[in-house]
């Protein structure tokens, strides 16, 4: 209550700002994910890894946009490209100049993809993705994992509301080997697809057990059914994703996130023969229409950014680092006693109000949202933003001294919240 009260008094002009934006937008927001009570912080511009609020205030941005602000703000690599790509014109109503060599960069990363599409979302690439995956199986069922995010109109969870629910699910336990083994066999051959992330991001950075997604692998390919893995959020965890790290090549991937360079953005790809189901030269093709698929920003910024700025050297070093951070994260509060853990892979994590890492989502439910709450609002008291539900991302800005930072800051606080 005291760090709420705190954080009432500290931001008077986020405050009225989001009183204004209630008068227009339900609840004053238009992006679910950013709601908090008592109100959320409006930000008003960034630099580097750095972001100033509405009140004055500047945070180190351990948020990265949710992972797709992996460049940092303002990227001049990124700035300039878009640049270009505004003054040669930015609807030519056309194939662009762009597209081609921005689908052989992302192409030459995750050879899997060996063809692809853009989209204006990760959700998109999740939605075209799921169809394609029924109509090359001719197939109708596809299996989702239990707490699983794809996207904000695919929603799953029998216990919420089903948005635009164009499947017939069929849910599993993620990290449970034996009994989704034995829910693709009984689903057999009704089954077009599997979608998973190989480590759930927005479910709690829960890694996938590499023996179970091989075991994904093996039961799908046995029974017919096609492998999707949603890299939404987790290609950025090795020069060439999730994927390749891990050894696994799934039939389809979906992208999205900061792979258009900050941009809205969206790709799904995979096995040539069913990607060539949207070949329109072909009779009887899917159809995949869509205004700002191919939209020169995106195309410009992605370019630039796969190309110039994310070397897989960068991506290793930015992946270190974030491994190295999570680690003395946790020391620091093992050492203070704290029940809390920080879960993830490489550059992406989430810190936990629990005593031992998760598993699958189902073991947040314990987690004391308080605590959750109360590290969110020390955190940003200290200058570090975060997600309210103690996501964080790494991006390239993000160096050392800010790493030292949180930890120093982890550390003064670490005694209070084992209290
Ligand atoms: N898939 C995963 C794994 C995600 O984390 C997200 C977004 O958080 C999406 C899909 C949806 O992407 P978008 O927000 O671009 O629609």
């Amino acid at each position: 209550a005291d760090a709420v009260e705190a954080y009432r008094a500290a931001n008077p002009e986020s405050h009225a700002r989001h009183e204004r934006a209630r008068q227009l937008m339900p609840g004053g927001n238009t992006r679910t994910v950013l709601y908090y009570t008592p109100f959320p912080l409006t930000m008003i511009s960034g630099t580097g890894c750095r972001l100033k609020d509405a009140d004055g205030h500047t945070y180190v941005d351990f948020l990265g946009e949710f992972t797709a602000g992996l460049f940092g703000h303002s990227d001049p690599v990124i700035a300039e490209a878009i640049g270009q790509a505004v003054a040669n014109g930015v609807n030519l109503g056309s194939h662009g100049p762009q597209e081609a060599a921005f689908a052989e960069a992302i192409k030459d990363r995750f050879p899997s993809m060996e063809l692809l599409r853009f989209t204006n979302s990760g959700t998109e690439a999740n939605v075209l993705a799921l169809a394609l995956a029924k109509h090359a199986t001719g197939r109708g069922k596809v299996m989702v994992f239990e707490g699983a995010y794809h996207g904000g109109t695919l929603t799953f969870p029998a216990s919420e509301v089903p948005v635009n629910v164009p499947h017939d699910y069929v849910f599993s336990r993620f990290n449970d080997v034996e009994a989704t083994r034995q829910a693709i066999r009984d689903a057999g051959p009704d089954l077009a697809c599997v979608i998973v992330e190989p480590m759930m991001g927005s479910g709690g950075c829960i890694p996938g057990d590499p023996a179970f997604l091989r075991m994904l692998r093996e039961e799908t390919e046995a029974v017919g059914a096609l492998l999707v893995f949603d890299e939404v959020m987790t290609s950025r965890l090795g020069p060439g994703g999730l994927q390749s790290e891990l050894g696994i090549r799934p039939d389809l991937t979906t992208l999205g996130k900061y792979i258009g360079g900050g941009m809205s953005f969206g790709a799904f790809g995979g096995r040539a023969e069913i990607m060539s189901h949207f070949d329109p030269s072909r009779s009887g093709s899917l159809p995949h229409a869509g205004t700002f698929n191919n939209n020169v920003l995106t195309m410009a910024a992605g370019l630039a950014g796969l190309t110039k700025r994310l070397t897989p050297s960068a991506i290793l070093e930015l992946n270190a680092r974030g491994e190295a951070l999570r680690r003395r994260i946790n020391a620091v509060l093992s050492e203070a006693g704290a029940d809390l853990v920080v879960s993830g892979i490489g550059s992406l994590m989430n810190i936990h109000p629990l005593g031992t890492e998760p598993k699958r989502p189902g073991d947040l439910a314990g987690a004391d949202q308080r605590m959750r709450d109360l590290v969110f609002f020390d955190l940003l008291e200290d200058g570090f933003y975060t997600a309210r539900r103690g996501l964080m991302a790494l991006s390239l800005p993000i160096g050392d001294a800010e790493c030292d930072a949180l930890v120093a800051a982890v550390t003064r606080r670490a005694p209070r919240w084992a209290a």
